[in-house]
Protein backbone atom coordinates (compact mmCIF):
# COMPACT_ATOMS: atom_id res chain seq x y z
CA UNK A 1 0.00 0.00 0.00
CA UNK A 2 2.67 2.49 0.96
CA UNK A 3 5.74 2.74 -1.50
CA UNK A 4 8.66 2.57 0.36
CA UNK A 5 11.07 -0.39 2.19
CA UNK A 6 12.80 -0.29 5.65
CA UNK A 7 16.09 -1.29 6.62
CA UNK A 8 17.70 -2.02 10.16
CA UNK A 9 21.00 0.55 10.59
CA UNK A 10 24.03 -1.14 11.69
CA UNK A 11 26.00 1.23 14.18
CA UNK A 12 28.65 2.99 13.16
CA UNK A 13 31.81 4.12 14.59
CA UNK A 14 33.63 6.73 13.90
CA UNK A 15 37.15 7.12 13.51
CA UNK A 16 37.44 11.15 14.98
CA UNK A 17 34.73 12.61 17.01
CA UNK A 18 32.07 13.99 14.49
CA UNK A 19 32.17 17.52 16.36
CA UNK A 20 35.90 18.31 16.32
CA UNK A 21 37.82 15.60 14.57
CA UNK A 22 39.38 14.55 17.95
CA UNK A 23 40.47 11.17 18.99
CA UNK A 24 38.90 8.43 19.21
CA UNK A 25 37.48 5.88 20.74
CA UNK A 26 36.71 7.80 23.58
CA UNK A 27 38.13 7.03 27.17
CA UNK A 28 34.32 7.94 28.96
CA UNK A 29 31.26 6.54 27.54
CA UNK A 30 28.75 8.52 26.34
CA UNK A 31 24.73 8.45 26.21
CA UNK A 32 22.78 8.54 23.87
CA UNK A 33 19.74 8.82 24.88
CA UNK A 34 20.73 11.05 28.43
CA UNK A 35 20.87 9.15 31.41
CA UNK A 36 19.05 12.03 33.39
CA UNK A 37 15.98 10.33 31.34
CA UNK A 38 16.82 6.67 32.28
CA UNK A 39 19.06 6.15 28.85
CA UNK A 40 21.19 3.37 29.17
CA UNK A 41 22.61 2.60 25.43
CA UNK A 42 26.49 3.84 25.52
CA UNK A 43 29.23 4.62 22.98
CA UNK A 44 32.35 5.54 22.95
CA UNK A 45 32.77 5.99 19.15
CA UNK A 46 30.82 8.85 17.99
CA UNK A 47 32.06 12.05 20.19
CA UNK A 48 35.65 12.70 21.96
CA UNK A 49 36.45 12.42 25.88
CA UNK A 50 36.62 16.64 25.30
CA UNK A 51 33.00 17.11 23.78
CA UNK A 52 31.59 14.69 25.98
CA UNK A 53 32.60 16.50 29.05
CA UNK A 54 31.31 19.58 27.08
CA UNK A 55 27.90 19.12 27.70
CA UNK A 56 28.08 17.72 31.21
CA UNK A 57 27.36 21.01 33.51
CA UNK A 58 24.61 22.62 31.90
CA UNK A 59 22.91 20.69 28.35
CA UNK A 60 22.66 17.19 30.19
CA UNK A 61 20.58 18.89 32.85
CA UNK A 62 18.53 20.97 30.18
CA UNK A 63 15.37 19.17 30.64
CA UNK A 64 15.03 17.98 34.56
CA UNK A 65 12.62 20.94 35.26
CA UNK A 66 10.55 18.95 32.38
CA UNK A 67 11.46 14.98 32.93
CA UNK A 68 11.34 15.42 37.34
CA UNK A 69 7.90 14.86 37.28
CA UNK A 70 7.39 11.62 35.58
CA UNK A 71 10.85 10.34 36.78
CA UNK A 72 9.16 11.08 40.32
CA UNK A 73 5.80 9.41 39.38
CA UNK A 74 6.95 6.77 38.44
CA UNK A 75 10.22 6.28 40.61
CA UNK A 76 12.66 6.18 37.95
CA UNK A 77 15.79 7.06 38.37
CA UNK A 78 18.92 7.97 35.97
CA UNK A 79 21.82 5.62 35.70
CA UNK A 80 24.34 7.41 38.04
CA UNK A 81 21.16 8.48 40.43
CA UNK A 82 20.84 6.85 44.22
CA UNK A 83 16.95 7.79 44.14
CA UNK A 84 14.62 9.52 41.62
CA UNK A 85 13.88 12.80 41.61
CA UNK A 86 11.98 14.56 44.82
CA UNK A 87 10.18 17.88 44.05
CA UNK A 88 10.11 21.02 46.18
CA UNK A 89 6.91 23.49 45.81
CA UNK A 90 6.90 27.03 46.12
CA UNK A 91 4.31 26.45 49.49
CA UNK A 92 7.39 24.43 50.71
CA UNK A 93 5.73 21.18 50.18
CA UNK A 94 8.13 18.28 49.48
CA UNK A 95 7.24 15.50 47.34
CA UNK A 96 9.32 11.84 47.58
CA UNK A 97 9.62 9.66 44.37
CA UNK A 98 6.32 8.02 43.87
CA UNK A 99 4.41 11.03 44.69
CA UNK A 100 4.42 11.07 47.51
CA UNK A 101 3.79 14.29 49.53
CA UNK A 102 6.28 14.01 52.75
CA UNK A 103 3.41 13.08 54.89
CA UNK A 104 3.96 11.17 58.42
CA UNK A 105 1.58 8.65 58.82
CA UNK A 106 -0.55 10.57 62.87
CA UNK A 107 -3.53 8.96 64.63
CA UNK A 108 -5.45 10.81 67.31
CA UNK A 109 -7.31 8.43 69.62
CA UNK A 110 -9.14 8.62 72.82
CA UNK A 111 -12.17 6.68 73.80
CA UNK A 112 -15.13 8.39 75.81
CA UNK A 113 -18.11 6.23 77.45
CA UNK A 114 -16.79 3.25 75.86
CA UNK A 115 -16.51 4.84 71.91
CA UNK A 116 -13.99 4.78 70.53
CA UNK A 117 -12.84 8.57 68.73
CA UNK A 118 -10.22 8.89 65.83
CA UNK A 119 -8.23 10.81 63.34
CA UNK A 120 -5.75 9.94 61.49
CA UNK A 121 -3.35 11.11 58.48
CA UNK A 122 -2.23 8.33 56.29
CA UNK A 123 -1.77 7.97 52.58
CA UNK A 124 -4.54 5.21 52.31
CA UNK A 125 -6.86 3.13 54.82
CA UNK A 126 -4.73 -0.04 55.04
CA UNK A 127 -2.11 2.39 56.54
CA UNK A 128 -4.62 3.78 58.86
CA UNK A 129 -6.09 0.40 59.71
CA UNK A 130 -2.17 -0.94 60.05
CA UNK A 131 -2.01 2.24 63.25
CA UNK A 132 -5.35 1.56 64.84
CA UNK A 133 -4.42 -2.04 65.07
CA UNK A 134 -1.10 -1.16 66.62
CA UNK A 135 -1.83 1.78 68.90
CA UNK A 136 -5.10 0.98 69.98
CA UNK A 137 -4.24 -2.22 72.50
CA UNK A 138 -1.42 0.35 73.92
CA UNK A 139 -4.36 2.72 74.73
CA UNK A 140 -6.02 -0.23 76.06
CA UNK A 141 -3.18 -1.72 77.57
CA UNK A 142 -4.46 -5.31 76.64
CA UNK A 143 -4.65 -7.14 72.88
CA UNK A 144 -7.37 -6.49 71.23
CA UNK A 145 -10.32 -8.56 70.83
CA UNK A 146 -11.45 -10.80 67.90
CA UNK A 147 -15.21 -8.26 67.36
CA UNK A 148 -13.21 -5.68 68.12
CA UNK A 149 -10.78 -5.78 65.30
CA UNK A 150 -13.99 -6.42 63.46
CA UNK A 151 -15.48 -3.32 64.47
CA UNK A 152 -12.26 -1.18 63.24
CA UNK A 153 -12.14 -2.92 59.94
CA UNK A 154 -15.82 -1.72 60.04
CA UNK A 155 -15.48 1.99 61.01
CA UNK A 156 -12.12 2.25 58.88
CA UNK A 157 -13.62 1.08 55.88
CA UNK A 158 -16.88 3.89 56.25
CA UNK A 159 -14.26 6.45 57.40
CA UNK A 160 -14.47 9.89 56.06
CA UNK A 161 -11.56 10.50 53.69
CA UNK A 162 -9.92 14.03 53.14
CA UNK A 163 -7.47 14.18 50.03
CA UNK A 164 -4.99 16.87 49.65
CA UNK A 165 -3.76 16.84 46.64
CA UNK A 166 -0.39 17.27 44.89
CA UNK A 167 -1.30 18.40 42.07
CA UNK A 168 -2.88 22.24 43.66
CA UNK A 169 0.31 23.00 44.55
CA UNK A 170 2.41 25.50 42.89
CA UNK A 171 5.35 25.26 41.14
CA UNK A 172 8.32 27.15 40.34
CA UNK A 173 11.14 26.91 37.77
CA UNK A 174 13.03 28.14 35.38
CA UNK A 175 13.40 26.98 32.05
CA UNK A 176 16.37 27.86 29.34
CA UNK A 177 15.06 27.09 25.69
CA UNK A 178 18.66 27.86 24.19
CA UNK A 179 19.80 24.47 26.31
CA UNK A 180 17.00 22.70 25.49
CA UNK A 181 17.15 22.48 21.73
CA UNK A 182 21.03 22.29 22.20
CA UNK A 183 20.32 19.24 24.46
CA UNK A 184 17.52 17.97 21.43
CA UNK A 185 19.89 18.90 18.66
CA UNK A 186 22.68 16.44 20.20
CA UNK A 187 21.03 13.82 21.19
CA UNK A 188 19.59 13.97 17.27
CA UNK A 189 23.14 14.61 16.29
CA UNK A 190 24.16 11.18 18.12
CA UNK A 191 21.29 9.23 16.78
CA UNK A 192 22.13 10.17 13.22
CA UNK A 193 25.90 9.77 13.91
CA UNK A 194 25.40 6.26 14.99
CA UNK A 195 23.15 4.83 12.03
CA UNK A 196 23.80 7.28 8.97
CA UNK A 197 26.95 7.50 7.77
CA UNK A 198 26.86 10.05 5.50
CA UNK A 199 24.88 12.73 8.01
CA UNK A 200 27.81 14.74 7.95
CA UNK A 201 26.86 15.61 4.28
CA UNK A 202 23.83 17.11 5.36
CA UNK A 203 23.81 19.04 8.25
CA UNK A 204 25.46 22.71 7.93
CA UNK A 205 28.31 23.72 10.44
CA UNK A 206 25.75 26.21 12.36
CA UNK A 207 23.83 23.23 13.57
CA UNK A 208 27.01 21.63 14.69
CA UNK A 209 27.96 24.69 16.21
CA UNK A 210 24.79 25.62 17.65
CA UNK A 211 24.62 22.34 19.56
CA UNK A 212 28.84 21.83 20.84
CA UNK A 213 28.90 25.54 21.86
CA UNK A 214 25.55 27.33 22.02
CA UNK A 215 26.71 29.43 19.16
CA UNK A 216 23.53 31.21 17.24
CA UNK A 217 19.78 31.17 18.22
CA UNK A 218 17.22 28.41 19.72
CA UNK A 219 14.24 30.17 17.88
CA UNK A 220 16.17 29.67 14.50
CA UNK A 221 15.93 25.44 15.19
CA UNK A 222 12.57 24.86 17.23
CA UNK A 223 9.30 24.44 15.01
CA UNK A 224 5.93 23.59 15.83
CA UNK A 225 4.79 20.99 12.85
CA UNK A 226 1.58 19.25 11.44
CA UNK A 227 0.52 16.79 9.36
CA UNK A 228 2.46 13.95 10.60
CA UNK A 229 2.05 10.97 7.68
CA UNK A 230 4.30 8.26 9.01
CA UNK A 231 4.78 8.50 12.72
CA UNK A 232 6.95 5.88 13.66
CA UNK A 233 6.78 7.12 17.27
CA UNK A 234 3.14 6.49 17.16
CA UNK A 235 3.55 3.22 16.60
CA UNK A 236 6.78 2.27 18.90
CA UNK A 237 4.60 3.91 21.71
CA UNK A 238 2.01 1.13 21.32
CA UNK A 239 4.45 -1.58 22.73
CA UNK A 240 6.16 0.51 24.81
CA UNK A 241 4.12 3.29 27.47
CA UNK A 242 7.09 4.87 28.50
CA UNK A 243 10.14 5.35 26.12
CA UNK A 244 12.67 7.70 24.15
CA UNK A 245 13.08 7.97 20.84
CA UNK A 246 14.15 10.10 17.83
CA UNK A 247 12.48 10.67 14.33
CA UNK A 248 14.83 12.44 11.75
CA UNK A 249 12.34 12.88 8.21
CA UNK A 250 14.89 13.79 5.53
CA UNK A 251 12.37 15.83 2.96
CA UNK A 252 13.90 16.46 -0.13
CA UNK A 253 10.84 17.58 -2.03
CA UNK A 254 11.25 20.92 0.44
CA UNK A 255 15.16 20.52 0.63
CA UNK A 256 14.30 20.23 4.61
CA UNK A 257 15.63 17.97 7.52
CA UNK A 258 12.97 17.86 10.27
CA UNK A 259 13.41 15.54 13.38
CA UNK A 260 11.97 15.27 16.85
CA UNK A 261 12.68 14.15 19.92
CA UNK A 262 10.55 12.29 22.25
CA UNK A 263 11.66 12.36 26.23
CA UNK A 264 10.14 9.76 28.43
CA UNK A 265 6.97 9.11 26.34
CA UNK A 266 5.64 12.91 27.12
CA UNK A 267 8.00 15.77 26.35
CA UNK A 268 8.06 16.43 22.04
CA UNK A 269 10.72 18.73 20.90
CA UNK A 270 10.87 19.46 16.42
CA UNK A 271 14.12 20.79 15.41
CA UNK A 272 14.96 21.91 11.98
CA UNK A 273 17.95 20.37 10.25
CA UNK A 274 18.69 21.72 7.10
CA UNK A 275 16.91 23.82 4.36
CA UNK A 276 19.00 22.93 1.21
CA UNK A 277 18.87 18.29 1.78
CA UNK A 278 19.57 17.30 -1.62
CA UNK A 279 19.26 13.48 -0.91
CA UNK A 280 16.59 10.71 -0.79
CA UNK A 281 13.29 10.84 0.81
CA UNK A 282 14.27 8.54 3.86
CA UNK A 283 13.33 8.16 7.47
CA UNK A 284 15.35 7.40 10.35
CA UNK A 285 14.20 5.88 14.19
CA UNK A 286 15.50 5.68 17.27
CA UNK A 287 13.71 4.47 20.18
CA UNK A 288 14.61 2.80 23.91
CA UNK A 289 12.54 2.16 26.56
CA UNK A 290 13.12 3.45 29.87
CA UNK A 291 12.85 0.95 31.64
CA UNK A 292 15.20 -1.18 29.86
CA UNK A 293 15.84 -2.56 26.79
CA UNK A 294 17.55 -2.43 23.82
CA UNK A 295 17.89 0.65 21.17
CA UNK A 296 15.75 0.11 18.33
CA UNK A 297 16.60 1.57 15.25
CA UNK A 298 14.43 1.78 11.60
CA UNK A 299 15.75 3.38 8.45
CA UNK A 300 12.92 3.97 5.78
CA UNK A 301 13.91 4.81 2.31
CA UNK A 302 10.29 6.16 0.53
CA UNK A 303 9.31 7.11 -3.41
CA UNK A 304 9.51 10.94 -3.97
CA UNK A 305 5.90 10.15 -5.10
CA UNK A 306 4.84 10.06 -1.82
CA UNK A 307 3.36 12.96 0.40
CA UNK A 308 5.22 14.67 2.82
CA UNK A 309 5.66 12.60 6.10
CA UNK A 310 5.79 16.07 8.09
CA UNK A 311 5.27 19.92 7.51
CA UNK A 312 6.51 22.83 9.51
CA UNK A 313 3.63 25.04 11.44
CA UNK A 314 5.52 27.98 12.79
CA UNK A 315 8.25 28.89 14.95
CA UNK A 316 8.29 28.24 18.51
CA UNK A 317 8.04 30.55 21.10
CA UNK A 318 9.04 30.82 24.58
CA UNK A 319 5.13 30.96 25.61
CA UNK A 320 5.31 27.06 24.09
CA UNK A 321 7.71 25.96 26.79
CA UNK A 322 6.32 27.30 29.45
CA UNK A 323 2.56 25.58 29.19
CA UNK A 324 4.18 22.24 28.10
CA UNK A 325 5.60 22.69 31.59
CA UNK A 326 2.78 23.67 33.56
CA UNK A 327 0.99 20.88 31.95
CA UNK A 328 3.42 18.15 32.44
CA UNK A 329 3.43 19.14 35.76
CA UNK A 330 -0.12 18.80 36.45
CA UNK A 331 -0.90 15.48 34.45
CA UNK A 332 2.17 14.07 36.51
CA UNK A 333 1.15 15.17 39.74
CA UNK A 334 -2.45 14.76 39.05
CA UNK A 335 -3.85 11.34 37.45
CA UNK A 336 -0.62 10.11 36.71
CA UNK A 337 0.49 10.47 40.52
CA UNK A 338 -2.99 8.65 41.41
CA UNK A 339 -2.34 5.92 38.72
CA UNK A 340 1.31 5.32 39.69
CA UNK A 341 0.06 4.93 43.57
CA UNK A 342 -2.66 2.69 42.81
CA UNK A 343 -0.44 0.04 41.20
CA UNK A 344 2.28 0.41 44.04
CA UNK A 345 -0.89 -0.61 46.19
CA UNK A 346 -1.99 -3.01 44.39
CA UNK A 347 1.48 -4.55 44.24
CA UNK A 348 2.00 -4.26 47.84
CA UNK A 349 -1.53 -6.18 48.90
CA UNK A 350 -0.63 -8.91 46.45
CA UNK A 351 3.29 -9.49 47.71
CA UNK A 352 3.61 -12.03 49.58
CA UNK A 353 0.05 -13.63 49.69
CA UNK A 354 -0.83 -16.85 47.76
CA UNK A 355 -4.74 -17.03 48.46
CA UNK A 356 -7.69 -14.45 48.13
CA UNK A 357 -8.34 -13.81 51.89
CA UNK A 358 -11.44 -11.40 53.15
CA UNK A 359 -8.31 -8.39 54.24
CA UNK A 360 -6.83 -8.74 50.57
CA UNK A 361 -10.35 -8.31 49.28
CA UNK A 362 -10.86 -5.37 51.68
CA UNK A 363 -7.36 -3.84 51.06
CA UNK A 364 -8.13 -3.78 47.35
CA UNK A 365 -11.44 -2.40 47.66
CA UNK A 366 -9.86 0.58 49.48
CA UNK A 367 -7.50 1.42 47.14
CA UNK A 368 -9.71 1.38 44.68
CA UNK A 369 -12.09 3.78 46.48
CA UNK A 370 -9.57 6.15 47.48
CA UNK A 371 -8.32 5.59 43.53
CA UNK A 372 -11.71 6.67 42.54
CA UNK A 373 -12.22 9.42 44.92
CA UNK A 374 -9.03 11.24 44.33
CA UNK A 375 -9.51 10.74 40.06
CA UNK A 376 -13.02 12.52 40.89
CA UNK A 377 -11.71 15.90 42.62
CA UNK A 378 -8.88 16.00 39.95
CA UNK A 379 -11.31 15.64 37.18
CA UNK A 380 -13.10 18.16 39.35
CA UNK A 381 -10.26 20.71 39.29
CA UNK A 382 -9.39 19.86 35.12
CA UNK A 383 -12.73 20.32 33.89
CA UNK A 384 -14.02 22.63 36.23
CA UNK A 385 -17.55 21.26 36.90
CA UNK A 386 -18.23 19.21 40.04
CA UNK A 387 -17.81 15.20 39.49
CA UNK A 388 -20.48 13.69 41.70
CA UNK A 389 -20.00 10.11 42.47
CA UNK A 390 -21.42 8.59 46.29
CA UNK A 391 -19.10 6.06 48.37
CA UNK A 392 -22.24 3.74 48.32
CA UNK A 393 -22.53 4.26 44.32
CA UNK A 394 -19.05 2.89 44.14
CA UNK A 395 -18.60 0.02 46.24
CA UNK A 396 -21.99 -0.78 44.16
CA UNK A 397 -20.56 -0.80 41.14
CA UNK A 398 -17.19 -2.21 42.64
CA UNK A 399 -18.93 -4.97 43.81
CA UNK A 400 -21.12 -5.99 40.75
CA UNK A 401 -17.98 -5.60 37.97
CA UNK A 402 -16.16 -8.17 39.90
CA UNK A 403 -15.37 -7.79 43.88
CA UNK A 404 -18.18 -9.83 44.45
CA UNK A 405 -17.07 -12.90 42.71
CA UNK A 406 -14.02 -11.99 43.84
CA UNK A 407 -15.59 -12.81 47.31
CA UNK A 408 -16.68 -15.98 46.13
CA UNK A 409 -13.66 -17.58 45.43
CA UNK A 410 -12.05 -16.89 49.20
CA UNK A 411 -9.13 -19.63 49.57
CA UNK A 412 -8.07 -19.98 46.07
CA UNK A 413 -4.84 -19.50 44.39
CA UNK A 414 -4.43 -15.93 43.36
CA UNK A 415 -2.61 -16.64 40.61
CA UNK A 416 -5.21 -18.67 38.96
CA UNK A 417 -6.63 -16.73 36.00
CA UNK A 418 -10.23 -16.85 37.57
CA UNK A 419 -8.78 -14.20 40.31
CA UNK A 420 -6.58 -12.68 38.01
CA UNK A 421 -8.80 -11.81 35.99
CA UNK A 422 -11.45 -10.71 38.76
CA UNK A 423 -8.29 -8.48 39.81
CA UNK A 424 -8.36 -6.59 36.81
CA UNK A 425 -12.00 -6.23 36.07
CA UNK A 426 -12.74 -3.51 38.41
CA UNK A 427 -9.78 -0.93 37.44
CA UNK A 428 -10.82 -1.41 33.81
CA UNK A 429 -14.47 -0.97 35.32
CA UNK A 430 -12.93 2.40 37.40
CA UNK A 431 -11.29 3.71 34.04
CA UNK A 432 -14.49 3.73 31.60
CA UNK A 433 -16.40 5.27 34.81
CA UNK A 434 -14.07 7.98 35.23
CA UNK A 435 -14.15 8.94 31.51
CA UNK A 436 -18.02 8.57 30.99
CA UNK A 437 -17.99 11.02 34.48
CA UNK A 438 -15.74 13.22 33.42
CA UNK A 439 -17.76 13.33 29.90
CA UNK A 440 -21.16 13.64 31.63
CA UNK A 441 -19.39 16.85 33.74
CA UNK A 442 -18.05 18.39 31.01
CA UNK A 443 -21.17 18.24 29.03
CA UNK A 444 -23.41 19.63 32.25
CA UNK A 445 -20.98 22.47 31.98
CA UNK A 446 -21.24 22.95 28.68
CA UNK A 447 -24.85 23.08 28.46
CA UNK A 448 -26.04 23.40 32.02
ZN1 LIG B 1 35.12 16.37 20.00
Amino acid sequence: MIDHKYSIPTPQRWETCFYCGGHLPAKNKEHIFNSNWTGKHKTGSLICDVCNAAFAPEVDKAFLPYTKYQMNVWSLKGERHKDAPTIKTKEKIVIRPGAQPEVTPSLNLHIEDGKLYYKGKAPNKATLRRLLNDQLPLKLGRSLREDEIQQINISVRQAEIHTELAGSVQLHDSIDPSLEMRSTIHTILKCMALYDPKFREHIFKDVLDFSRYGIGDWSSFAVQTHSIVVDVVAAYSKNNPDYNAVEVHYLPANKQILARLVILGQINRWVILSNEYEGPFQLLFVGEPSLGGILEPLFLTFADSFPLSVQVDRVMVIDDFAKELVQLSQIALGPDAQLANLFRCIEQILKGKSHVTVELIEEYRDALLSFITNMGKIQSQITGSFISYSEEDMLRDLMDNGLAELEALIGQSIVSPKVAELITRPILFVFSRLIQLGKEAKSRREDP
